[in-house]
């Protein structure tokens, strides 16, 4: 009952649309119940049956359901006595026409309430959820699977959008119809209707049979279609890697054990799913059987007032109470799905971020002085990461991370940016622990350039504008000519228009990375954070990103992740990394002096 109440109140329908969907319901229906009343005068009519009750004169107005009852007796008695039978015929049938013609015009126009109200529902809670997401911190991403957020997004959100219409339907439309058809049927025979009124406890019974368990149901299949699309995620993004080592086999063993387990669950959901249909549509003919025999006895032995067409009408009308009585039991097995999912969306959106901002964090506008590292003690998981790592980066000097593959480099690089929170000791930025500070405002002033250039399925432009909201055509072109990407930008048929495709796949590498240094060169950032690329690049590639990297380096503080020899020269200080530890400090010159693990590393280079 809460995650429902949740889902309405994200779904925030506008109060005046849902009044107007509950009038035009109950216009709906009263033209409805019309429909089928208007037929009791046509069977009398073709059966010539007795009890035409014809007013004598035109009734006084008044808006009731008596004035038009009679006003409509009085009428067609008239034609009646004028025009005979056969024109009476035709005023009926105008009436019934009509009043189908409006009921249905009503319901067309109350269910467009309901798309709307549905649509917007589903749009709040994708954009509740995806935002949310936007929040997390990045561990979230290394542990949750890329296809579980998108399967919440996508298929759980959808489910959603069918339970706001089921509650819908529920709260303020099957209950008119059943209350409107009940109310015909205690006007045509308080007796038969006493005997319909049964059928509400039983079709109780068999809703809540089917709806039990569905939840925790719907539960096991929404996860497996998280797992499947997670899997199709993987294959798809590692489709080469796949191809290269023919193990097409073991995606699809993967895949096939999901889809069974998928099968299975849905299956078993489908079973009790599926019941509600049947079982009321044959309790609904069971009880017209009942009253067929109880209402036809009466019919037959001419002691109540029931007549023929009267009783012809109720049993149609009775049957009218099956649908509105199905769908709602329909209804209650879509809502347990939706409640299951509106669980699994309320699970983002619950989650506690870690790495959130204090609430008076101070904003800092300009970098002054030096990022300072004072005995960070940091771990991923159980094992320590990094262990007392202790460095000053002053304003317009550059340090050079140097280490083994998962000495921690990268770890050190992220945790400026505050993408993770230090263990022990602190990271501060002129001063401030980054904790205290607003994250915006420290990411701000930092620019990074990562290994694997991270690009979006968009034109250059908006990939190198991306830091930047307002950056202009000529701002753009800049950037682009001091990370040497503009050459090849111009070559392009589309200049700055081209759209690079899915993570840039229609550039080169080399490309790749200019592209993402002129982002950072456009963002114009005084701290620059760089992990320079180990990828091999053509030498001339090459040459042109060490170039772009050089220009980009100039008059910034820059903590920069170094591979190569050249780099680590310019350096004004070398921290060396092992098993998260600083084992060497100093300058290029400094430590060539001493045999070390620096000297190591740069035999090992030179042997390349
Ligand atoms: P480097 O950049 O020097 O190659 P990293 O900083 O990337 O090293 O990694 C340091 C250590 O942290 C490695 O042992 C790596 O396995 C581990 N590590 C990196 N990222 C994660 C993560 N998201 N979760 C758990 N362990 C991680």
């Amino acid at each position: 009952m809460k995650i429902l109440i949740r889902i309405l109140k994200n779904a925030k329908p506008r109060p005046v649309l849902v009044l107007l969907y509950f009038i035009l319901i109950i216009l709906h229906t009263i033209f409805r119940i019309i429909n089928f009343t208007a037929l009791i005068p046509i069977l009398r009519l073709l059966f010539d049956t007795e009890g035409f009750e014809i007013p004598s004169e035109q009734p006084d107005f008044s808006f009731s359901e008596r004035y038009f009852q009679e006003a409509f007796y009085y009428q067609l008695g008239d034609i009646l006595t004028i025009s005979g039978k056969e024109q009476a015929l035709y005023f009926i049938c105008a009436i019934l026409v009509l009043s189908v013609l409006l009921s249905n015009v009503f319901q067309y126009l109350a269910t467009l309430i309901q798309a709307k109200v549905r649509i917007d529902a589903v749009s709040n809670m994708r954009k509740l959820v995806f935002e949310r997401v936007t929040r997390m911190e990045l561990n979230y991403f290394t542990e949750t699977r890329r296809g579980d957020i998108m399967s919440r997004i996508n298929a759980d959100a959808f489910q959603v959008e069918m339970t706001v219409v089921n509650t819908l339907k529920i709260l303020l439309k099957e209950p008119f119809l059943i209350i409107g058809f009940f109310y015909a049927l205690f006007s045509i025979s308080p007796e038969l209707t006493f005997y319909t009124l049964l059928l509400i406890p039983i079709s109780g019974i068999v809703i809540s049979f089917v709806a039990k368990r569905l939840k925790k149901r719907a539960f096991k299949v929404q996860e497996s279609v998280s797992r499947m699309s997670s899997i199709i995620d993987e294959a798809i993004t590692g489709m080469r890697i796949i191809k290269a080592f023919s193990a097409r086999n073991y995606t699809l063993r993967k895949f096939d054990a999901e889809i069974n387990e998928y099968s299975k669950q849905s299956f078993k959901m489908a079973v009790k799913n599926h019941l509600s249909s049947p079982i009321s549509e044959f309790l609904g003919v069971l009880f017209l059987s009942l009253l067929l025999i109880i209402g036809g006895v009466q019919v037959l032995s001419n002691h109540s007032d029931l007549d023929a067409a009267e009783f012809i009408i109720f049993l149609i009308l009775f049957s009218q109470i099956l649908n509105p009585a199905k769908s709602i039991s329909n209804a209650v097995t879509t809502i347990q799905r939706g409640l299951a999912s509106g669980a699994r969306l309320f699970e983002i959106v619950d989650r506690k971020i870690p790495i959130s901002e204090k609430p008076n964090a101070i904003v800092l506008n300009e970098f002054k002085g030096q990022i300072e590292f004072s005995d960070v003690h940091f771990s991923y998981e159980e094992k320590p990461n990094l262990t007392g790592i202790d460095f000053t980066l002053d304003k317009g000097k550059i340090i050079a991370l140097v280490g083994p593959s998962g000495a921690g480099k990268t770890t050190i690089a992220e945790l400026i940016p505050r993408f993770y929170d230090v263990e022990r000791g602190a990271v501060m930025v002129d001063g401030y622990d980054v904790k205290d500070l607003e994250l915006n405002s420290v990411r701000r002033l930092m620019g990074i350039v990562t290994q694997d250039s991270i690009l979006f399925n968009d034109t250059i432009f908006n990939n190198i504008a991306f830091g930047k909201e307002d950056a202009t055509i000529e701002e753009v072109k800049k950037a682009s000519k001091i990370a040497n990407a503009l050459e090849f930008i111009d070559e392009l048929p589309e200049g700055l228009n081209t759209m690079i495709g899915e993570s840039g796949s229609k550039l080169s590498g080399g490309q790749r990375q200019r592209l993402s240094i002129a982002r950072a060169v456009l963002k114009n950032p005084p701290i620059l954070i760089l992990d320079e690329a180990t990828s091999a690049l053509d030498s001339s590639s090459e040459k042109l990103v060490q170039e772009a990297l050089f220009n980009l380096m100039k008059n910034r503080t820059t903590l920069v992740i170094a591979h190569r020899l050249s780099t680590v020269q310019h350096a004004d200080q070398i921290l060396v990394l092992e098993e998260g530890k600083v084992v060497q400090k100093g300058t290029h010159a400094d430590l060539i002096k001493t045999r070390g693990l620096y000297s190591k590393l740069l035999e090992m280079q030179s042997l390349h």
